[in-house]
Order: C-alpha cells, then sequence, then structure tokens
C-alpha cells in the first residue's frame, strides 16, 4: 500500500516583527521557504525516504541565512556558534544527535551521521566536531555562520539585558524570534521521520544545549504515531517533553494529532511559560503547525498539490 507523501516544514516562531509582516520583506522567507518545501516534495515523490526528504529540506535551511541554523546561526553570549541538530527515522526509532558543534557546516548530516553509526544517539562539543570530521563531514571556519544582522541581535540582547537586569529567563528582545529550523515527512510507503536543526537561542551561555538535539523533548518520530519538531523556548520544550508528549497522546490516549498537538502547545507549554510552536505529520498524512507566538515560518505540501507557505496566523 503506498501513502500520499507530505512534507511540512519550519523556520521558527515567535515575535515576528511587524515589519516582516509587511509583504515585500516577508517575500524573501516565502520564497525560501516554497524553494525548499518543493525541492523537498519533488524528492518524496520520486521515491526517496521520509528520512532523505527531511534531512533534505534541513540542509537547504541551514544553507539560508534567513534562517538560525548553520549559516546564519545565532550568537552565543560570548559572540561564537554553538550548533544543534537531530534526526530520528520513524520506522525503525533511530536517532541520532549533535549538541554544540561549532565547524561542521550542515549539522544535520553529522546527526544523520551519529544516527548511522549506530553506538551513540547524541554526541556533544568537541567530539561532535572530531566524529563530523573522521566522517568526512564538511567542515568550516565558525565565521562562515556569523551574519551581520545575527551580530545586530546579539547586540541588541546584550543592551537589553543591561537594561532590563533580567536574568531569570530567555534573553529575548522585542522583536526577536525563534528562528530554528525542522522538517518532517511522511513517504510513499508510510514511513515517517523528522530533523530539526539551530543555533540555539541568542545570548545563550556557551554550552548551553536546548531542545533540538534532544530526542522526545525537540525532535521524534514514530510510524505508530507521528513525526514532530518542534521550535521555541527550548527549555520549556525540555520540560515538557514537547515532541514525544504529541507521539505519547496519540499512542496511548488515542488522540488525533489535532488534539495531541493542540494540547501541548496551548495547553501544556503556556502553563510554564512555553512559547514556540511545532510541525508535525501522521501516518494517515494529516499535518497540525500550531504555534502559541505570533507567527512562525511554515510551509507544507502533499502529494503533487502546490505547496502552502504562511507566516502569521
Ligand atoms: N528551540 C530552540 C532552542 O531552544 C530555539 C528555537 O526554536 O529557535 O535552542
Amino acid at each position: 500500500m503506498t501513502s500520499t507523501p507530505v512534507i511540512a516544514i519550519h523556520g521558527g516562531a515567535g515575535t515576528i516583527a511587524a515589519a516582516s509582516a509587511d509583504p515585500t520583506s516577508a517575500q524573501p522567507y516565502r520564497d525560501a521557504l516554497h524553494a525548499i518545501v518543493s525541492a523537498a516534495q519533488a524528492a518524496l515523490l520520486r521515491g526517496a525516504s521520509a528520512l532523505d526528504a527531511v534531512c533534505l529540506a534541513v540542509e537547504m535551511l541551514e544553507d539560508c541565512p534567513l534562517f538560525n541554523a548553520g549559516h546564519g546561526a545565532v550568537f552565543t553570549h560570548d559572540e561564537t556558534h554553538e550548533l544543534d541538530a537531530a534526526v530520528m527515522d520513524g520506522a525503525s526509532l533511530r536517532a541520532g544527535a549533535v549538541a554544540g558543534t561549532t565547524r561542521v557546516r550542515r549539522p544535520v548530516r553529522a546527526a544523520r551521521a551519529v544516527m548511522e553509526e549506530g553506538a551513540h544517539v547524541l554526541l556533544a562539543g568537541a567530539g561532535a566536531d572530531a566524529f563530523a570530521r573522521e566522517r568526512g563531514l564538511e567542515m568550516v571556519d565558525p565565521s562562515y555562520f556569523s551574519t551581520d544582522a545575527r551580530r545586530k541581535q546579539l547586540h541588541q540582547a546584550l543592551a537589553a539585558n543591561r537594561v532590563a537586569l533580567d536574568h531569570d529567563g530567555a534573553p529575548l528582545v522585542e522583536g526577536s524570534k525563534f528562528g530554528t529550523v525542522g522538517a518532517v515527512a511522511l513517504d510513499l510507503h508510510g514511513h515517517l521521520a523528522a530533523a530539526t536543526s539551530t543555533g540555539g537561542m541568542t545570548n545563550k551561555r556557551v554550552g548551553r544545549v536546548g531542545d533540538t538535539p534532544l530526542i522526545g523533548a525537540g525532535t521524534y518520530a514514530d510510524d505508530r504515531s507521528a513525526a514532530v519538531s518542534c521550535t521555541g523556548s527550548g527549555e520549556m520544550f525540555m520540560r515538557a517533553v514537547a515532541a514525544y508528549d504529541v507521539c505519547a497522546r496519540m499512542h496511548y490516549a488515542g488522540q488525533s494529532l489535532q488534539q495531541a498537538t493542540e494540547a501541548v502547545v496551548m495547553q501544556t507549554l503556556p502553563a510554564i511559560d512555553g512559547r514556540g510552536g511545532l510541525i508535525a505529520v501522521d501516518r494517515l498524512g494529516n499535518v497540525c503547525l500550531p504555534f502559541n507566538t505570533e507567527g512562525m515560518y511554515r510551509a507544507h505540501a502533499r502529494g503533487a498539490e502546490l505547496p502552502h507557505t504562511a507566516i502569521h496566523r
């Protein structure tokens, strides 16, 4: 039995600046989302696995400077970059992830290599970089990840901290957003996969790891329920084990994808001040893209239908 393939991608959620609501400045984001979702859609229609499709989409999002992953990743407090990524295959429950890499051009490829090697699920820091190098992945000077826009965001965040003297939470400045990228897919063979990649949060402490590379928190896929990729205030997604909670609600409580994703994004996360959203697809091809912020960069495509892209509600 073949399924109609489905792909959904996100480029982060948050207080998306009013400027990007204006059609001209939103256009580059829409164009990038459209091009990337179309490439993954075409791959799925040619018979690519869900795993290959989500990796392709996330690599393209990593290469795009508009999003906070790979080139264009946000800065840590020390003006460096530390990147996190994860991938999970819903058919086998195999998963791989890297945290705090500084030199791998496309961290999602390193996550996939960890998964394929099979001995471990999560590699961090210098060991993750060394593993990627050994596996022949493309390595870059850390300055490759930097863009002027992200440096400006860091300087704003640093200034806001000094003014606000508020060290109790995420160092977000008005107009900032979570720009993590992710993809979920259902392939022709009925298999699911999810992948997520991020620079983390602007002004994060060096060594901080978010939800993205933690299997179950920011990324999860299980053919029996759904594939999920999250974006938002990572600490709360970790505490809620958000991606796995969607799948658990479906698997144990018989909830639909819509019920499970709404419960997590609109109830569980807000109850602990969790801001953000997620993208999810189930084995029947249902897609849900809920968020509790002003916007979430997102796109999805079903079969050969024209893709939909959206930013605000
Ligand atoms: N969830 C990511 C993190 O906490 C941030 C994001 O979604 O942009 O690292």
